[in-house]
């Protein structure tokens, strides 16, 4: 279904898109990036992911075959961080008291079926002045999810996540990065604009704080010398196991905004909109 999909619209690309996808590919099998995000992905979708370079399109964050995502603006200095796969009742109130002590903002991509479990906690994080955007009811790879499937995960989060907190959700970042167009034409149908990332670690695979930190910092000060300013990514939770183990995480987060909050501005990822 997914394939179909994503085949049809290559069909429509023009050479130039097509060029441009190679160059996207062949940069990009060459990525820890990219070998982050397979590893993410889990066996099924990994092997989905081999058959071919459509499949690797689909995922890759760089690429905007599929049209205009967020990913960061070139301005160099600002720097939003975002959680994903929250919330989690052991380590979101953990980061929202390190982030309290700094007085910066970060945006959580919540878990639909999370936040119903834990709409305390997401007022929580509403009122302390983060964003919340919308990462799916369940993670599936939205990639190869049939479009009815999609609007219902779409849409369920989103009305759950504004009913908890009483403001609109306007931010949608998918799964893995896994996208094709009808999934970043729903969300757009439902106000909601997607967002990908230009600097992510294989923080769930919970390495040391230290290699979260070097590697994140790695990334944005590459970023910051190419002039663009950064998205970055962490997990305060995970999307097979709640218990997971998100102490790394937690603590590089505490770091990396120790390190830059005197030399660049936070931003939630409302400041950034296109
Ligand atoms: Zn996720």
């Amino acid at each position: 279904m997914g394939f179909c999909a994503v085949a049809r619209d290559l069909a429509r690309a023009s050479a130039c898109e097509l060029s441009a996808l190679r160059r996207t590919l062949v940069d990009g099998m060459l990525s820890p990036l990219a070998t982050g995000i397979y590893e993410g992905l889990g066996a099924t979708a990994g092997l989905g992911l081999a058959v071919g370079g459509c499949a690797y399109a689909a995922m890759w964050p760089a690429s905007r075959i599929f049209g205009p995502v967020l990913r960061a603006p070139r301005r160099p200095g600002e720097l939003a961080l975002t959680f994903d796969d929250g919330p989690n009742p052991a380590w979101t109130p953990r980061l929202l008291d390190i982030l309290a002590s700094h007085d910066v903002r970060a945006t959580f991509f919540m878990v639909g079926k999370y936040a119903q479990a834990e709409p305390e906690l997401v007022r929580r994080v509403a009122a302390a002045g983060h964003l919340i955007g919308n990462h799916s009811w369940s993670h599936p790879n939205l990639a190869l999810t049939a479009p009815r499937r999609v609007r219902e995960e779409l849409s369920r989060t989103k009305e759950t996540l504004e009913q908890i907190t009483g403001k609109p959700v306007r931010h949608f970042r998918p799964p893995f990065g896994a996208r094709r167009p009808d999934v970043l034409r729903t969300a757009r149908r439902m106000a909601m604009e997607p967002v990908l990332w230009n600097a992510m670690t294989s923080d769930w695979s919970e390495p040391s704080v230290d290699a979260i930190v070097k590697r994140l910092t790695e990334m944005i000060d590459r970023n910051e010398r190419r002039g663009w300013a950064t998205n970055f990514v962490l997990h305060d939770g995970n999307h097979l196991d709640p218990t997971a183990f998100r102490e790394p995480s937690v603590s590089a987060a505490g770091q990396l905004v120790a390190r830059y909050k005197e030399t660049h501005r936070f931003v939630t990822l409302d400041a950034w909109s296109i």
